[in-house]
């Protein structure tokens, strides 16, 4: 039936309204933030669950960011499940969610951005130029909102775990962030709500992002150190579906996002293709070896 389920969870889309909701709420409790842009997947489950394990009051919130996206980008078909998205949250056990408008969030004389150098232009933000700006200060913004001791992010999104490490400490916010492990299909695909634009043929050419992951894994687990010999290696596997049109593949410094030449002292690689008009992107973070 639609419509008609009432939540017993708090629902609050007015920046006042969630911050007097959580005066009230918070007493002694850690409050733990977990920020998505909704169509909700089981990686942001975990994320969900890892705040529920840790702070006595978990707050979600659900925002589309239109200044993430650039203008020839899938902002107005990014998929919008908001009903069926709370009823998770509420399942899973979230206090509050908070679903500001684009208006709330951004009034029409905002001026003010949190822009992080240098990390902000690798990566994703090579290809995507502008988009940390808008996520550094989305979440700049949720952290001033919800005032959370833990916000809950996924290593998906590993360039964005840059960013928003160094602007936490760049700008001394009071907020630990908790990095979550990627939630992966039984295939190995990488949960994305972005999978859902994909047709049955691109859901199959997609799993090379993984299978390109797993080459450069394996070769470094064999004792090949150098970066150059993984990347080609990833490359080359990438190749060989060609269907899809690769944006990037990386080996690089998982904080600085710098190239590396030796991944002995560890490395996250790092891949990005578009799938049809799709843009992927997928990780795996090597430990240090001996
Ligand atoms: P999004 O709604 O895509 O902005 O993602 C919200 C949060 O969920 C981000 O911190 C993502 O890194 C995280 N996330 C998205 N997909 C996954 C996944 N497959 N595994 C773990 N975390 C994820």
């Amino acid at each position: 039936s639609q419509g008609v389920h009432s939540f017993s969870m708090q629902i609050l889309s007015g920046i006042p309204e969630i911050r007097t909701a959580l005066r009230d709420l918070r007493g002694d409790c850690n409050v733990g933030l977990v920020p998505t842009m909704g169509a909700l997947h089981a990686g942001h489950y975990s994320l969900v669950q890892a705040a529920r394990q840790r702070c006595g009051v978990v707050v979600a919130s659900i925002f589309v960011n239109p200044t993430q996206f650039a203008p020839n980008e899938d902002f107005s078909r990014y998929p919008r499940t908001l009903e069926e998205d709370c009823r998770i949250l509420e399942a899973e056990g979230v206090d509050m969610v908070f679903t500001p408008t684009a208006d709330m969030m951004y009034p029409p004389n905002a001026s003010t951005f949190v822009e992080v150098a240098g990390v902000s232009e690798r990566l994703d933000g090579a290809s995507r130029p502008g988009h940390f700006r808008g996520v550094a200060t989305v979440v700049a913004k949720l952290f001033h909102i919800v005032q959370p001791e833990f916000a809950f992010f996924g290593q998906k999104d590993a360039a964005q775990v840059a960013v928003l490490r160094q602007m936490v400490r760049d700008l001394n916010l009071p907020v630990e962030l908790v990095v979550c492990p990627i939630v992966r299909e039984p295939d190995g695909l990488a949960m994305s709500s972005r999978n859902r634009y994909l047709s049955a043929d691109e859901r199959r050419q997609a799993l090379v992002l993984f299978r390109a992951l797993e080459v450069g894994r394996t070769l470094a687990e064999q004792g090949e150190h150098r970066a150059a010999n993984l990347l080609q290696a990833m490359t080359g596997t990438l190749q060989q579906e060609p269907a899809i049109r690769m944006d990037y593949a990386a080996v690089v410094d998982p904080d600085t996002l710098l190239p590396l030449e030796d991944v002995r002292s560890g490395a996250l690689l790092a891949v990005a293709a578009y799938v049809g008009s799709t843009r992927l992107i997928d990780n795996i973070l090597l430990p240090p070896s001996s």
